[in-house]
């Protein structure tokens, strides 16, 4: 390990998933991909704030959260046709379909099972991506309902994705709510029934593009990301700090990392964290990103290499093991995910997906499986009460070590 630290913001997390909770009129299934985009083992959390059910992309994902929450409906919608659908089926959890080929699969392995697969029709609704394409959704909707007679699999539910719902002016939204709804009639017209409709994820949801549906299928959201930019309800849910290793002072002309493309212009004091783009830092953010330290914004300076990069402290000379923030949660003037999103050219998704496993993950503001204490609200040493963090519920700050 490196000293470098992710911190879990749980209260945040539970108020972002209230927020969406409340949002949906309670039909909230989180989605806890990609290790819960980052964040680790926050499925408690997010049902005990409000989430019904969870959704993630592999078998081996849904096992995982099927074992921190047992009672909790789990959906499983991308593996490829080898997967160990026999085990999902067993630990009743939901699948997701895209194609014959998927289903025939999970029909074997339901067979074998003794079981009746939960499965969830997929659509594509024009990302030419996951999802039956248009063309063969009658066919896979016809090769349910005789699967449905034998036994193997039940329809549960029919979804789709869509492409544009951050732009929600974009006339791609509502030629993607009509595909949906024309794809859940051809299911019932194949004679499918007592199915669950969900259409909309964070921004769809945001924007309400996606309205009108069972189930909202949210991911980002939960994680403080609002994908069309038009909330500013979600507050941000990670930190990340690390310590210095070493300081040193260099004069005026000292060249900074491979190939020198920094050069400094002054004497300065320059320190070394332990952080690199193996563990996160994107390289497309050199010359561009900065870090809090001492109430202070600094910044990185020279090309990221893998294991380290370095700061330009100008007159502070810090202590080996002083703590740098990387970023944070934006109320201290530090830097945010979206921030370092911006500096990178990418999107916050993939700055919180990508922070790599040399990284300590910790969660904060809240004991696992224990509602946040009454006494942890808190406010700013100014005495400001943190705007970002106002939401519909009344929710308490972590207490910041
Ligand atoms: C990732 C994903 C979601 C969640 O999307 P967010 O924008 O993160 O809320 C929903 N549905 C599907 C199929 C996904 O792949």
């Amino acid at each position: 390990m490196s000293g470098a630290e992710l911190r879990v913001h749980d209260d945040a997390l539970r108020a972002n998933t209230a927020w969406f909770a409340e949002r949906t009129g309670g039909r909230l299934m989180a989605v806890l991909k990609a290790d819960a985009f980052g964040h680790g083992a926050v499925a408690r959390s997010v049902v005990e704030a409000g989430a019904t059910s969870i959704g993630v992309t592999s078998v081996a994902e849904a096992l995982a959260v099927r074992a921190s929450t047992p009672d909790v409906p789990v959906l499983s919608w991308l593996n490829p046709v080898d997967a160990d659908f026999e085990t999902a089926v067993r630990a009743e959890i939901d699948l997701a379909v895209p194609s014959t080929e998927i289903l025939d699969a999970v029909s074997r392995a339901a067979a074998r099972a003794g079981r009746t697969a939960r499965v969830h029709l997929h659509v594509d609704l024009g990302m030419s991506r996951d999802g039956a394409a248009p063309d063969s959704w009658a066919a896979l909707c016809t090769a349910a309902t005789l699967l449905e007679r034998h036994g193997t699999v039940r329809v549960v539910g029919v979804m789709g994705h869509m492409s544009c719902a951050d732009r929600p002016d974009d006339p791609q939204n509502a030629r993607e709510r009509l595909l949906f709804s024309n794809a859940v009639r051809t299911a019932r017209r194949r004679g499918l029934r007592g199915f669950t409709t969900h259409l909309a994820a964070t921004a769809a949801t945001i924007t309400g593009v996606g309205d009108g549906h069972d189930l909202h299928r949210i991911g980002a959201g939960l994680f403080g990301i609002d994908p069309s930019s038009t909330s500013d309800v979600l507050v941000p849910t990670l930190s990340l700090t690390a310590p210095v290793v070493v300081t040193r002072m260099v004069r005026a002309g000292a060249g900074i990392g491979y190939g020198h493309d920094h050069v400094v212009d002054r004497a300065t004091n320059l320190a070394l964290l332990p952080l690199g783009y193996a563990d996160g830092l994107p390289r497309a953010a050199s010359e561009r990103a900065e870090v809090q330290v001492r109430g202070r914004r600094r910044r990185v300076v020279g090309r990221f290499s893998m294991d380290m990069i370095v700061v330009d402290t100008g007159d502070d000379r810090l202590h080996p093991g002083e703590t740098v923030t990387v970023f944070g949660r934006g109320a201290e003037g530090e830097p945010t995910v979206a921030d370092w999103a911006r500096w990178a050219g990418t999107i916050e998704h993939e700055i919180v997906t990508g922070i790599g496993p040399r990284v300590t993950r910790t969660h904060c503001g809240a004991e696992p499986g224990h509602a946040p204490a009454a006494d942890t609200r808190e406010t700013d040493s100014d005495g400001d009460t943190d705007t970002a963090t106002a939401t519909a519920t009344d929710r308490q700050e972590p207490a910041r070590a």
